[in-house]
């Protein structure tokens, strides 16, 4: 789960985190009372949206105007959060389609003097937490990483032994920080830490990390996403939960209890075990053509749960064709055909289906899928499938 930069602050402020004073608005209104609130001086008001690089970010129909705005009036504050506030923001991290703007954070502004890169995240290469810092922030770090990898410094943390000062001060010397700033960075660097721990978060990101010209370390950014895993732990965080950032798919995925991801291709995928499901994505993928979804429908799913999610499946307008690829095993074979046939027919299908069904009850599914009525192909094996639904659908579009 991801939540907001403003969400995000809050809680690394409880931790003992430097942030600047400010607080979120819902209208232009309330955008000009909270900046004369703040202490005198610039005010930055910017888009709370689940996405990065709002800076350098467009408003749709608005070009003039980016997602982060400093102005020097609570009234210039009122009329930045007008340009703002239900247009949509598209930036380097929401693809063409953008994101609806409907909160906004209103901070008191920083004189930066540097701009440094920070996260913790977890590294499952090396299954330890991970720090990761650069002298340059405020940019995409993977830019950094590909043009200037000697600038990304990272070190993970022994999970017994814990983050350590030394580890902390280290860091500070190799990005460059001098005398009072070494202690300032180790300080923030085990509060961010703490909260990482605490808060069973899989990823802090705080770019920029900035020095300011007083000598100060604030974090003038904030990106935090929590393990879904752990979420029962933290009844707290699941109230931050903004359904609207969320792929409407998953949501309705997350009601029936299914293991599912949206992404961006043609192919509903469904499948049973999680390895087959990534296998699957893959093959269509060496055939040309990308998976609209990762569903894992798992093994004791009631024919229900089937059903609803061969209905997600279908709902997807990018899906131009379905591949159902079930190895039976605590999964029969049969139930999923039984499911297969009641969604076709509530919905009336009337894009290519391949199914490949294999292992306890094959007979019977074959059987059932058969006697439907149906337009199904049928596939052999997991090759087989992939190719018959991407040569399905390229045959669709081109009529
Ligand atoms: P994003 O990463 O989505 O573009 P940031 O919060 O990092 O958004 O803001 C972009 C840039 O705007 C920062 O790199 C920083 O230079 C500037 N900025 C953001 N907040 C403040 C602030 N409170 N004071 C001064 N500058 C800021
Ligand atoms: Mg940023």
């Amino acid at each position: 789960m991801n939540i907001h930069e403003y969400q995000a602050k809050r809680l690394l402020k409880s931790f003992g985190v430097p942030v600047p004073p400010g607080n979120v608005a819902h209208s232009a209104s309330e955008a000009g009372d909270i900046a004369s609130a703040l202490p005198e001086g610039r005010v930055v008001v910017k888009a709370q949206i689940h996405a990065g690089g709002r800076g350098a970010g467009r408003f749709v129909g608005h070009p003039a105007c980016g997602g982060v705005s400093v102005v020097t009036s609570a009234t210039e504050a009122e009329s930045a959060a007008c340009d703002m506030l239900d247009r949509v923001l598209v930036t380097r991290q929401t693809g063409p389609e953008g994101r609806l703007v409907r909160k906004l954070y209103v901070e008191a502004c920083c004189a930066i003097a540097r701009e440094l890169y920070f996260s913790i995240l977890i590294d499952r290469t090396r299954q330890r937490v991970a720090i990761v810092a650069s002298q340059d922030g405020g940019m995409e770090i993977e830019e950094v990483a590909a043009r200037t990898p000697d600038r990304v410094l990272s070190l993970d943390i022994h999970p017994a032994q814990g983050l350590g000062a030394y580890q902390a001060r280290d860091l500070a010397v190799a990005l460059g920080l001098k005398n009072r700033q070494i202690g300032k960075f180790a300080a923030f660097m085990c509060s961010a830490f703490d909260a990482f721990v605490q808060l069973d978060a899989s990823l802090i990101e705080i770019n920029p990390l900035v020095i300011t010209t007083g000598g100060d370390l604030i974090a003038l950014d904030a990106k935090m996403s929590f393990d879904d895993n752990a979420l029962f732990r933290h009844p707290e965080l699941e109230e931050l939960r903004e359904e609207n950032e969320e792929d409407p798919r998953e949501q309705e995925a997350a009601r029936f209890g299914l293991s599912y991801i949206g992404l961006d291709g043609t192919i509903g995928c469904m499948v049973n075990g999680a390895g087959l499901a990534m296998a699957t994505m893959d093959i269509i993928r060496d055939h040309g053509e990308a998976p609209a979804n990762f569903l894992d429908v798992g093994g004791g799913a009631s024919r229900e749960r089937v059903t609803a999610a061969f209905r997600i499946l279908l709902a997807d307008p990018r899906v131009e064709g379905v591949l159902v690829n079930i190895f039976g095993g605590i999964m029969k074979c049969d139930i999923i055909a039984e499911a297969v046939v009641a969604a076709c027919r509530d919905i009336a299908l009337n894009k290519p289906l391949v199914v490949r069904l294999a292992g306890t009850n094959v007979d019977d599914g074959r059987k059932i899928l058969e006697e439907s009525g149906l337009n199904v192909i049928a596939a052999d094996d997991l090759d087989d499938a992939a190719r018959k639904i991407v040569a399905a659908v390229r045959g669709k579009r081109q009529g």
